[in-house]
């Protein structure tokens, strides 16, 4: 075990990590890193087959963004936005709300995905107070639903797994059911759908809406639930009704935002503008925490008042609108118009849908699914019946250990390994890293190969 490994096992605690097996297991040490590689520190070269957890866009060290922060960080990196305006902030947010649908036109930065679904919760119950429907508390959200792991944002959450320990700190929302077509519990065939999870959805807005302030959901993919994927013209559904129920729809584009889709953000799919959008992980390419929740002039306006009246959205962070996080995400968008990153998406969709294609055949592959560079393969012991592995033998994470070794870091939900490449791969990498991929998950589950077993010689 070199020094690096040992000062991290000494001294570190990782998120969502058992450590007893961290600290058990030999870990790789991120030395650098360089387009769509990383690089450990033993020299060995690894692809970000998730896009070091969904946030990094055009590869890394790129140019532009460097410079960008290297630029910004000679003029100043952080100053409050407590009483105070700055240069970046206010250019990103004109940005923002240009490249986000209609009617959404103020931005209120944070730092992350789970503080800037909080901030959307919050404006969204306390909206209502001003309204005048001061009994508009309770929330909607989905089961398997992830928002962050914030208190708030657990409270909206539904993976037991994460978020039962919490449940007596929690508020309650009012579930409904996943849309996910595959693991459909309403006993609907997805080809003749009627969409009965939407049905679900209407009774609840007829008989509570007075009592609802808000819907949240993950648009088209439920993303750390192991990318579940709603049937098309689902979310568009959830906005017909939640306008006719007057409830307020809050999408949290988290991971969805910034071409993952194919389009710029999820909602564009099915021309939806939500009330409130969260934006994070990929807002800087990759590179510096930054969050915002974007907004209606409806719901700003709401918030305005005399000063006495106490209207005031009470609610910020210390390093809200971060200067050079603000500068690198203003590089991320200009890289976006400049390289018409979201116009290059279609031949790359196009090569893992194809490559997808082979990989949905494989003796334990129960379902592979696709959203553009979204990418969902569940693994699966017997076909019929849709018999999963059992749990302990932690097949998922199997296969993702035997990649390394074929030069992939990809990760596993359970039995779902995800895979969301830099959107800046080339076609040719896209298929290189689904090959790897389906080799493994061949090896792993059909010839019973372990890591240990795979020379570097093979690679
Ligand atoms: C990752 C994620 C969050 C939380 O973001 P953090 O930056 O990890 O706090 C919230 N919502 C969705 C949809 C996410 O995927």
């Amino acid at each position: 075990m070199n020094r690096l490994e040992q000062l991290d096992k000494e001294y570190v605690w990782h998120p969502f990590t058992q450590m007893k097996d961290w600290n058990d297991q030999p870990q790789k040490v991120i030395a650098a890193a360089n387009g769509i590689k990383l690089i450990d520190t033993e020299g060995n070269e690894y692809y970000d087959g998730v896009s070091s957890l969904w946030v990094n866009i055009h590869g890394h060290r790129k140019k532009e963004i460097d410079e960008a922060i290297i630029e910004q960080l000679s003029k100043a990196a952080h100053t409050t936005m407590l009483g105070l305006a700055s240069i970046p902030a206010a250019e990103l947010a004109k940005e923002l709300v240009e490249v986000t649908p209609n009617g959404l036109e103020k931005v209120f930065f944070s730092d992350d995905g789970s503080t800037a679904v909080e901030v959307a919760v919050k404006m969204a119950f306390q909206y209502w107070q001003h309204k005048g429907k001061p009994g508009k508390q309770k929330f909607i959200s989905l089961e398997q639903a992830y928002h962050g792991d914030t208190l708030g944002t657990v409270s909206v959450g539904g993976i037991d797994l994460f978020h039962r320990v919490f449940k007596p700190l929690l508020f309650d929302p009012v579930h409904i059911p996943s849309p996910s077509c595959y693991h459909c519990q309403l006993g609907s065939d997805q080809n003749t759908c009627g969409m009965p999870c939407i049905a679900v959805l209407e009774k609840v807005l007829a008989e509570h809406h007075e009592e609802i302030a808000g819907l949240v959901i993950e648009p088209l993919v439920q993303a750390a639930a192991g990318m579940l994927m709603s049937p098309p013209g689902y979310l568009a559904k959830v906005r017909e009704l939640t306008k006719k129920y007057e409830v307020l729809l809050i999408a949290d584009e988290v991971a969805t935002g910034f071409g993952r889709t194919g389009k710029m953000f999820a909602c564009e799919n099915e021309a939806v503008s939500p009330d409130l959008m969260t934006l994070s992980k990929g807002i800087t390419g990759g590179y510096m925490p930054l969050a915002a929740t974007l907004t209606t002039n409806e719901i700003y306006n709401a918030f305005l008042g005399d000063y006495d009246e106490k209207k005031t959205f009470y609610h910020g962070h210390s390093y809200t609108g971060n200067q050079l996080a603000c500068a690198a995400a203003l590089a991320n968008l200009r890289i976006f118009r400049e390289e018409k990153v979201i116009e290059g998406l279609k031949d790359k969709i196009a090569a893992a849908k194809e490559k997808l294609s082979q990989i949905r055949k494989l003796k334990h592959v129960g379902d592979a699914r696709q959203c553009g560079l979204i990418i969902g393969i569940e693994l699966i012991e017997t076909q019929e019946k849709k018999v999963p592995y059992p749990w302990k033998a932690a097949m998922g994470a199997k296969v993702c250990l035997y990649a390394r070794k074929y030069g992939l870091i990809i990760r596993p939900v359970g039995d779902v390994l995800v895979f969301m490449p830099p959107l800046a791969s080339t076609v040719q990498e896209i298929q290189t890293m689904l090959q790897i991929i389906k080799r493994s998950i061949k090896e792993v589950t059909e010839e019973q190969l372990c890591a240990a077993q795979v020379q570097p010689t093979d690679l």
